[in-house]
């Protein structure tokens, strides 16, 4: 069997035109703000990234870029301005911080209603209430990519490798909230191959390039590639040895091209909705 190819980068360009057009349609730009602190430079490509797909949308995009020796008091008023200005509707501080800066402490300090990342424990607890608000753009964008791939969730086996904070626990949760049966893996899973072989629907979020390798797919199942890891000749690989895997699963995500560009077109989402729920209140 060859596995067909779930395109993200056409589902996520769908996303971004289908936000733009409900953009058009509401007689204000929804405001989004990005926080870059420092001068690492695969978040400024980030950044830059998310700016202009938001100015693309027809967003007010605006990128608040500040020093790296800019102290957590210093970030934290910067948050605190973002909270009260009326136009900003989205806030969303650029990860990693520099280590004197306490990261919990800064997302505990967004206003969750502009918490377009997710990860706001407010947010963090409603998702795990299953009563989901803001939801982390990476594990919504899979979400999105198993229904337009036509996976069926609902009672199926799904198993999630990598359990942090931003894909693996959002992404389990989510899974759960619509109805799958969901098993979590990670570093200390004793038999990891075998967990992987069971799911019908196997979402690897690692951060280690190409450990998932064929035998560990059951045949048929939907395969979602979160990872994004560079090789040493310097070209994109996921977390799933893809070229093998294809012959093995029913559906897959390329990496480049599958689940990456579904993380903008989410946040794009998540500002749109913040926006539509702050300014109706
Ligand atoms: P992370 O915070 O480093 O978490 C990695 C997880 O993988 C941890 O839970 C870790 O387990 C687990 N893990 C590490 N080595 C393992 C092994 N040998 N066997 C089983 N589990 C193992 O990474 P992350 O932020 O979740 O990101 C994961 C990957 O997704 C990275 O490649 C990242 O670049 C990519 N990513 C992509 C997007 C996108 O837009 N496409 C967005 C975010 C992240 P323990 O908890 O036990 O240590």
């Amino acid at each position: 069997m060859t596995a067909r190819i779930i395109d993200g980068k056409a589902v996520a360009a769908e996303l971004r035109a289908a936000v733009a057009g409900r953009v058009a349609t509401l007689g204000y730009r929804p405001g989004l703000v990005v926080v870059l602190v420092g001068d690492d430079p695969a978040s400024a490509v980030y950044v830059r990234n998310k700016d202009r797909a938001a100015h693309g949308a027809g967003f007010e995009s605006r990128t608040i870029r500040l020093p790296a020796a800019t102290s957590e008091a210093e970030l934290l008023a910067v948050i605190a301005g973002l909270n009260d200005d009326p136009q900003t509707d989205g806030i969303l501080v650029q990860l990693p911080l520099p280590r004197h800066i306490a990261t919990a402490a800064i997302i505990r300090a967004i206003d969750p209603a502009k918490d377009v990342d997710g990860f706001h424990p407010e947010n963090v607890a409603a998702l795990a209430l299953g009563a989901p608000r803001l939801v982390p753009c990476t594990p919504r964008g899979v979400m999105r990519l198993l229904e337009v791939s036509g996976t069926p969730v609902a009672g199926r086996r799904a198993v999630v490798v990598g359990r942090s904070n931003i894909v693996g626990r959002p992404m389990a949760a989510l899974l759960l909230s619509a109805d799958a049966t969901v098993t979590i893996a990670h570093s200390r899973t004793r038999d990891i191959a075998a967990e992987c072989r069971r799911a019908e629907i196997l979402i690897a979020a690692v951060g280690r390039a190409e450990m998932v390798k064929a035998e560990w797919i059951g045949p048929g199942a939907t395969v979602i590639d979160v990872g994004i890891n560079r090789t040493e000749a310097g070209t994109l690989v996921g977390d799933v040895d893809y070229q093998a895997a294809r012959e093995v699963a029913g559906a897959i995500t390329p990496v480049p091209g599958g689940v990456g560009p579904m993380t903008i077109a989410c946040l794009l989402e998540n500002t749109l909705e913040a926006a539509i729920a702050r300014r109706s209140r």
